[in-house]
């Protein structure tokens, strides 16, 4: 009640007395990385909360527009490694996964307004074009699965494991286990579900679970206004899993967006802002030069010229409530 009241009244009074301003100017912080994932028509939050309605997203772009400096991610990062100290509060857009809806209805926006921004996407739907993210995947069956039928031994995993199975009751718990296992045992789980003949419903809302094809993401960078970054191959927690499988996911999504754009892919965002210090090496090693976390896992991080984390644009609340939570942010970040 209290909070509908703020969402309401108080949050978009504050917007206009000019709050999101001042809270700016009371910070050191001048430059702030946002990050957005889907833009569809009509958000459904039983279905995912990944998406923004285009209408909001329109309100957003115009807000920013009008209140910072808009940068291309590598730029800011260039500047940000040559301690040059903005003049202007600046912000870099990116969005996560590569949702086609990306390209429907963000980057018309995006182009009339000559705002950049930069897509990490997973590449596994560039290989497979009918490819659903994991985790939507789990959210689009989610009513359909029995949880007391997923054991250890249905997924080949010794039986020792089957304490942690028993715990598995809802669709977060099983999407929570998910992120610790390796893509392998990920993909065994995905297989057996839909064995069962169990599968999401993407009929009538395919702008919710499609991702960028090749076509799409040529003609988006060919406008000079986007940049494709990776966020690897399958979506895994990169420090969950094995070096050498996290090395693959890393390189390969890498060389897949280039036989693309023709463009050296310069930046990677870690999946669920999962990393640890070898990742970020192996990412190094690989080639990336702009490393995107969403917080900082490590306390040095906030010193390394490679490494930026990101604030995380909220789907279910109001523009107004993300605009302040905005200023806040530049406030409180390290
Ligand atoms: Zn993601």
């Amino acid at each position: 009640m209290l909070k509908s009241f703020y969402r309401a009244a108080v949050f978009p009074a504050a917007i206009r007395l000019g709050l999101d301003k001042v809270l700016r100017r009371l910070s050191e912080r001048k430059r702030i990385i946002l990050m957005y994932h889907g833009v569809v028509p009509k958000p459904d939050l039983k279905l995912s909360v990944n998406h923004l309605s285009v209408n909001d997203f329109e309100q957003h772009m115009a807000y920013l527009n009008r209140s910072f400096k808009i940068r291309k991610l590598c730029d800011l990062f260039e500047d940000y490694r040559n301690d040059v100290v903005p003049k202007d509060y600046e912000v870099a857009i990116t969005f996560d996964d590569g949702y086609a809806n990306n390209y429907h209805y963000a980057f018309p926006v995006l182009k009339q307004l000559k705002m950049p921004a930069t897509i990490f996407m997973v590449t596994k739907a560039l290989d497979n074009p009918n490819h659903i993210l994991w985790y939507d995947f789990i959210d689009g069956v989610k009513p359909q699965i029995d949880y007391k039928s997923l054991t250890a031994v249905n997924f080949g995993f010794p039986p020792s494991k089957e304490g942690v199975f028993k715990k598995i009751r809802d669709a977060e718990s099983l999407k929570a286990f998910m992120k610790l296992i390796s893509v392998i045992e990920k993909n065994r789980i995905i297989q057996w579900i839909t064995e069962q003949g169990i599968q999401p419903d993407t009929t009538g809302h395919k702008e919710f679970f499609e991702l960028l094809s090749a076509e799409q993401i040529k003609e988006m960078t060919d406008s000079g206004l986007i940049e494709i970054g990776s966020h690897t191959h399958n979506h895994p927690n990169l420090s969950e899993i094995s070096v050498s499988e996290a090395e693959q996911e890393i390189s390969y999504s890498k060389a897949l967006i280039e036989r693309i754009t023709g463009d050296a892919v310069e930046s990677i965002a870690f999946p669920d802002g999962s990393y640890n210090e070898e990742i970020k090496n192996l990412c190094i090693n690989a080639g990336y030069r702009n490393l995107l976390a969403v917080d900082y896992k490590l306390k040095s991080d906030i010193y390394k010229k490679n490494i930026l984390s990101r604030f995380c644009i909220s789907n279910t609340t109001t523009n107004e409530s993300n605009f302040l939570r905005l200023g806040v942010r530049f406030l409180f970040e390290p």
